[in-house]
C-alpha cells in the first residue's frame, strides 16, 4: 500500500507525471487530500480527476486514509477522543479538544510506548511499534472530518515517545506545516527525556525542515531524580540536571523556549517543598512550566492532587519569578488519560 497522506505538491506531480498525466493533476490531488471540507478522501471520489488515472491509483494499491473509526467518544465540553484502527488491526487513540477560536488535535506517535511512566494506561502495555508519518497524519484528518473544522493547533501528547519515532515524526511537521498550513509555533513535541535526543532531534529538524521552531515540552514530573525515578522508571538513565542543561542547549541551538510539564500527584510531588526545589532548579532559564491536572486511572495507585494544592503550588511558582499555568484537564467525562480507551477496548 502506498499512502498519498505526507506527500508534498512536489511528490504528487511526480506521481501524475509517471501516469502519463500533466503535472496540474498532482496538483488536484493534492488540493483535495488537504482540504478538510472534503470529507470522503477516498481516491475514487475525487472526481476532478479522470475516471482511468483514479482506478490505476487505486489498482497500484495508493491510499489516501489508512485508519478506521472504532470508537468515539464526545465529552459535554466538546472533547471528542477517537479510538482508530490501523491497518494490522492495532489501535490508537487522539484527541480534538476545541474552543472558539482553535482546534487542536493531540497526536499518537506510537502504538503503545516502552517508556512505562507509572501514572499512564498507554505505559501498562509497552510498544507495539512506531506509527507511520502518514499513520500520525492521517489522525488530523480524522479529527478535521468529524469536528468539521481545520485543526489550527497540534500537539504530540497521545500514544507514544515522539523522540523514539523521530524521522517519521519530522516527515509528519513538515507535512502539518507546509500541506496542512499549520503553522511550527503552533506544533508542540512532548516527551518525557530520552538521553541524546534532545540534540537529535534539534539536529535532524535542521536537516529535514531547514529549521527547528515548533515547542519542546518536556514532562518533568519532579523536582528531584529520586521522586521521578518513581513515577517515570526511564527516569533512572537521565539525571534531572542533565534534562535541564540538554534543554538549555536545545534553546540555544534553536532559539525556542522549551516548556516543562508537571502533572500534580496527590503526595506525591504536590506540596510546596517540591515547588520551591522546581523554582531552584530552574532558576535564571527562560522557560515555562504547565502545571497538569491528573486524570486518574483504573488500577493505578496515583490520584489527583487538590485544587488547593495546585493553586498553592502554582502562586509559589510565580512568586519565585517562574513562568506558570494551569493546564485544566479537558473531557474528564470519557475516558480522558491517554491510552484509556485502547486499554478498555483490549479490555473488552
Ligand atoms: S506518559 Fe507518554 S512517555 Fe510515558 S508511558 Fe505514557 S505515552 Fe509513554
Amino acid at each position: 500500500m502506498k499512502n498519498l497522506l505526507g506527500s508534498s505538491v512536489k511528490d504528487l506531480e511526480n506521481i501524475a507525471l509517471d501516469y502519463g498525466q500533466a503535472a496540474f493533476r498532482g496538483r488536484q490531488i493534492y488540493n483535495w487530500i488537504y482540504n478538510y471540507k472534503n470529507k470522503d478522501k477516498n481516491i475514487e471520489q475525487i472526481e476532478v480527476l479522470p475516471f482511468d488515472f483514479r482506478k490505476k491509483l487505486k489498482d497500484d494499491g495508493y491510499k489516501v486514509s489508512e485508519l478506521s473509526i472504532q470508537e468515539r467518544n464526545l465529552a459535554n465540553d466538546g472533547t471528542l477522543k477517537l479510538l482508530l484502527s490501523t491497518d494490522d488491526n492495532e489501535s490508537i487513540e487522539c484527541v480534538g479538544i476545541p474552543t472558539e477560536k482553535r482546534l487542536t488535535a493531540c497526536l499518537s506517535s506510537q502504538v503503545g510506548c516502552p517508556m512505562d511512566c507509572k501514572f499512564c494506561a498507554t505505559g501498562k502495555e509497552g510498544l507495539k511499534r512506531s506509527l507511520k508519518a502518514s499513520e500520525i497524519l492521517d489522525q488530523i484528518l480524522f479529527i478535521e472530518n468529524e469536528m468539521n473544522r481545520k485543526v489550527t493547533n497540534i500537539v504530540f501528547m497521545g500514544m507514544g515517545e515522539p523522540l523514539l519515532n523521530i524521522d517519521q515524526l519530522l516527515l509528519s511537521i513538515r507535512s502539518i506545516n507546509e500541506d496542512f498550513q499549520v503553522s511550527q509555533r503552533k506544533i508542540t513535541v512532548s516527551t518525557v527525556a530520552v538521553p541524546k535526543m534532545m540534540s537529535k532531534l534539534s539536529e535532524k529538524s535542521f536537516q529535514i525542515l531547514g529549521n527547528c521552531q515548533f515547542t519542546l515540552a518536556i514532562s518533568l514530573h519532579a523536582s528531584n531524580q529520586k521522586t521521578r525515578e518513581t513515577i517515570i522508571p526511564s527516569a533512572k538513565n537521565y539525571e534531572i540536571k542533565n534534562i535541564i542543561e540538554d534543554s538549555k542547549k536545545f534553546v540555544r541551538e534553536t532559539g525556542r523556549r522549551v516548556s516543562f510539564e508537571y502533572l500534580m500527584l496527590n503526595g506525591v510531588n504536590d506540596k510546596l517543598e517540591h515547588a520551591n526545589e522546581l523554582s531552584n532548579l530552574l532558576r535564571g532559564f527562560q522557560c515555562h512550566v504547565n502545571l497538569i491536572e491528573y486524570n486518574q486511572i483504573d488500577d493505578v495507585e496515583f490520584k489527583r492532587a487538590s485544587l488547593k494544592n495546585l493553586q498553592l503550588f502554582e502562586s509559589r511558582l510565580s512568586n519565585r519569578g517562574i513562568a506558570v499555568s494551569l493546564r485544566k484537564s479537558r473531557g474528564l467525562d470519557k475516558n480522558a488519560a491517554c491510552g484509556q480507551l485502547r486499554q478498555n477496548s483490549i479490555n473488552k
